[in-house]
């Protein structure tokens, strides 16, 4: 956790690391590294009990070289600002790496989120929001947050009433682009609830489609039959599971909080998921072992494993235990720098953070796209294309003289609908952008890891913006 406050000396370090492959001034390295800006806010809440108490917020711009900036909201008693200051970076370099074109920011607020009601946790919500108002650090053309650990759809919607009954009228026309991630009837998208767990998805598979990378690694290409543990159950880990299940993976082991399971033969995560609901823990799912130590499940001989919960989780106490081939790095800064030279001197493949879950902002993206638009994704094309397939089909049938099969015509002929258009966009995505870093580290005679990689191209792509714009004044 970020307690220790070495989470930005953490991705400092792995950006020096990428820099040492650069040929940039120094100068302009330290202006692409460095936050721009963080603005700490200590706000009253007024409890159910009458009680008043300070909550600790916090906003971090990280990159102005585009604007508007973007980057999630974390609600965990374990924010401070070292750690708002490196998530914000990471999201700079995530943009970067998969072509988005927003600077990097990240919030925060102090709070372990199972200690307020409900209507506590919205007047924190709708307060953080009026501070970030009142300081300009949100806006459709400003910084655009969106969800991360701890915060979701509710806490999105509670954001855009209240940015939306304080701003100006003048604002009002692009005000629901002032946040995403926000639940469909308020703009949200279809799609963006899955994103960031589908995106890591994505990201392992492709990384599994490379028979040569595979070999290496002693594994079989492709990912049907990969054993996989997943750290962490919430909106990440939860879809990444899910989707890796779906790919044909077999998940051996799932942690929370808790403790975790084991279980060889494979654990249906829906069915845990109940299990879980039903009896408030991950514990005792029929024929599956109990770890009591949650932690234990990262040293769990799998395949794949993906750390979805906090960052911190691999560090050089436990790396040598790590049995894992592959590891995705779901969760923000899971692999310590120093670990993730570690694993990548064993052999160990770290698909990283800052490339593994860039779905999430990907999918915001086209969420604040959208509602720039004002027009939903697929509304304007989606009959006309699905005619347009019909009558293809048609005229096949007319020069071939023979009838296609009822309902499959009918599949072929269907036009894109929202989700498909969003799924599809972040499937290329995720694919052109792994196939780019893969080049990278190639083009490196594979003497770097896929981390370095990601980070050269984007210091790359950052550095680009500002030696063509110059600086001002
Ligand atoms: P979440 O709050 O939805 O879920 C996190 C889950 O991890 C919770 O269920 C929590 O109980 C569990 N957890 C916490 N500590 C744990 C531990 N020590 N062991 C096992 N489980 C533990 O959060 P999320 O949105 O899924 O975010 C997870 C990670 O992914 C964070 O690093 C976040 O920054 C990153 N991320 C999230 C998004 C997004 O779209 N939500 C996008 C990019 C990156």
């Amino acid at each position: 956790m970020s307690s220790t406050g070495e989470f930005f000396e953490q991705i400092s370090q792995n950006f020096d690391k990428a820099a040492a492959y650069t040929n940039h001034p120094s100068g302009l390295l330290s202006q692409i590294k460095l936050c721009n800006s963080v603005y700490h806010t200590a706000f009253p809440l007024e409890k159910d009990d009458g009680s008043i108490e300070v909550i600790d917020g916090w906003r971090a711009e990280h990159s102005h070289h585009y604007r508007p900036v973007k980057g999630g909201i974390r609600y965990s008693p374990y924010s401070d600002e070292d750690e708002v200051v490196a998530l914000a970076s990471l999201m700079t370099f995530k943009c970067a790496i998969v072509d988005i074109p927003f600077g990097g920011a990240k919030g925060a607020v102090k709070i372990d989120k199972r200690r307020y009601s409900d209507g506590e946790l919205e007047r924190i919500t709708r307060r953080y929001t009026y501070e970030l108002v009142e300081k300009n650090l949100i806006g459709p053309g400003v910084d655009v947050p969106a969800p991360d650990y701890g915060t979701g759809p509710q806490e999105m919607a509670w954001i855009l009433d209240t940015y939306s009954a304080v701003v100006s009228s003048l604002e009002v026309l692009n005000r629901s682009a002032c946040v995403t991630g926000k639940p469909l009837a308020q703009g949200g998208l279809r799609g963006r609830k899955e994103a960031t767990g589908r995106g890591v998805y994505f990201g392992i598979r492709e990384a599994c489609n490379f028979a040569e990378d595979m070999q290496r690694l002693g594994l079989s290409p492709g990912l049907e039959g990969k054993t996989v543990v997943v750290q962490g159950l919430g909106n990440v880990g939860y879809y990444a599971a899910k989707f890796l299940q779906e790919g044909g993976a077999i998940i051996v082991g799932l942690a929370e909080q808790e403790g975790a399971i084991y279980d060889p033969k494979g654990l249906d995560i829906d069915e845990v998921m109940q299990h879980r609901q039903e009896t408030e823990s991950l514990l005792d799912f029929p024929k599956a072992t109990n770890l009591p130590n949650s932690s234990d499940a990262l040293e769990l001989d799998c395949d794949i494993l993906v750390p979805a919960a906090l960052e911190e989780q691999i560090t050089m106490e436990n790396v040598d235990r790590i049995k894992a081939k592959i590891i995705g790095e779901a969760a923000n800064g899971a692999v310590i720098a120093d670990a993730s030279e570690a694993l990548f001197e064993k052999g160990v493949m770290v698909i990283p953070d800052v490339y593994l879950n860039a779905g999430g902002v990907t999918v915001s993206y086209f969420e604040w796209l959208e509602n720039l638009h004002h027009v939903r994704f697929g509304r304007m094309e989606r009959r006309f294309e699905e005619q347009a397939h019909a009558k293809m089909l048609q005229a096949v049938e007319g020069l071939t003289g023979k009838e296609f099969d009822k309902k499959p015509s009918k599949e072929i002929a269907l036009g894109a609908n929202e989700e498909d258009l969003v799924n599809s966009g972040l499937e290329e995505t995720m694919i052109s952008a792994y196939n780019q870093i893969r080049e990278k580290k190639r083009q490196h005679r594979d003497q770097i890891d896929l981390r370095t990689a990601a980070l050269v191209i984007a210091l790359d792509k950052v550095a680009r913006i500002y030696i063509e714009r110059g600086i001002f004044p």
